[in-house]
């Protein structure tokens, strides 16, 4: 096995990205040491009985200190909170990343916070599933997905290629990209789908008509798949839309405009259009598997931790 990437590395934030990380870095021994930091006394306890690290603090700074790459995996509105507690412990030359789903607001959050003499590179591994917390972590999960970086303008070649290759030997491909096309590109592949999903699950738990055991029993129709997006972590999907709003709201209004012309078509039995349209989407899907990014399985391949889930975030 290669020699280890980083002497230590601190895992602020220990649920999904945050424990699957810890899995891979022991898997590939990519840190001599791992420390790990938490919100909450009772999910450090957890990642101590799954032994995900070698040390564990309540006191994110004291997770930190000495350590040659920190990881912040904590919801985006916590993001700034995290970097002014870290910042003061952080060892000069130290890389700083966080995966968040958005990208221009934690740099908002973390870059003037965080002293000049570390590396800050925000990154985003476009890999989850819809559950979370430290047992919901795996070692596969950031296999053969993208992790995007969104340096900055004066962000140093040699600790982004040292990154770089971390998420590499963690499974990634990588990719780098400015923040607001980041912003731009994720609320349509991934922040409208949930959205969607969340509202769509919510109109049927309204719905006065079909009771909530029609729902459930029939479900298998379609409506199933969408109660996987709408399963997953309200905080984070909060701090989702407050923190990538603009970039949000345009997509919605894109969504919106294109609803109205399928309800059109549907009302004047435009079938022509609803073919076209139809046949337009099918060869989507057919891109996507072809992409490697989804298996080609008549229940979409979704078996519990099947590394197929990691399309999220
Ligand atoms: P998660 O499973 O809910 O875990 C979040 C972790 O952050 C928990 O350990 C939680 O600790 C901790 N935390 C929350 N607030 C904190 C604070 N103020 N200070 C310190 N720690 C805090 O979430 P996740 O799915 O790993 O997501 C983490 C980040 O990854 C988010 O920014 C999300 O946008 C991004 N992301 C998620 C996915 C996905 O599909 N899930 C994919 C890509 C990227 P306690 O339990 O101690 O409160």
């Amino acid at each position: 096995m290669a020699d280890p990437l980083f002497d230590k590395i601190a895992l602020v934030g220990i649920g999904l990205i945050g424990s699957s990380l810890a899995r891979v870095i022991r898997r590939k021994n990519l840190a001599r040491r791992i420390s790990i930091s938490t919100r909450r006394a009772g999910t450090l306890e957890r990642a101590r009985e799954l032994e995900l690290g070698d040390a564990y603090s309540i006191d994110p700074a004291e997770a930190v200190a000495d350590a040659d790459l920190v990881v912040v995996s904590v919801p985006v509105g916590s993001s700034g909170e995290v970097a002014e507690s870290i910042a003061p412990a952080l060892k000069p030359g130290a890389i700083v990343t966080d995966v968040g789903s958005t990208k221009r607001s934690v740099i908002a959050q973390m870059e003037p916070v965080l002293p000049k003499n570390v590396h800050f590179i925000p990154g985003h591994p476009l890999a989850g599933t819809e559950k979370s917390g430290p047992d919901a972590g795996f070692a596969d999960l950031f296999e053969n997905r993208w992790c995007i970086f969104t340096p900055l303008p004066d962000t140093d070649p040699a600790a982004l290629e040292k990154l770089s290759e971390f998420w590499r030997r963690c499974g990634s491909n990588v990719d780098t990209m400015d923040p607001a096309h980041h912003d731009m590109v994720l609320a349509i592949v991934s922040h409208l789908p949930h959205i969607i999903a969340y509202n769509i699950v919510g109109t049927a738990d309204d719905l006065q008509t079909v009771t909530k055991s029609e729902v459930i029993k029939y479900s298998a129709s379609g409506f199933r798949d969408f109660t996987r997006l709408a399963a997953s972590d309200p905080t984070m999907w909060r701090d989702v839309c407050l923190h990538n709003k603009d970039a949000i709201l345009e997509m919605l209004a894109r969504f919106s405009e294109d609803l109205a012309s399928l309800q059109r078509a549907i009302r004047w039995g435009d079938g022509e259009k609803l073919f076209d349209l139809f046949t337009r989407t099918r060869a989507i899907r057919r891109s996507i598997i072809e992409a490697g990014q989804e298996i080609d399985a008549p229940d979409f391949g979704r078996h519990g931790a099947d590394p197929a889930d990691g399309d999220k975030g």
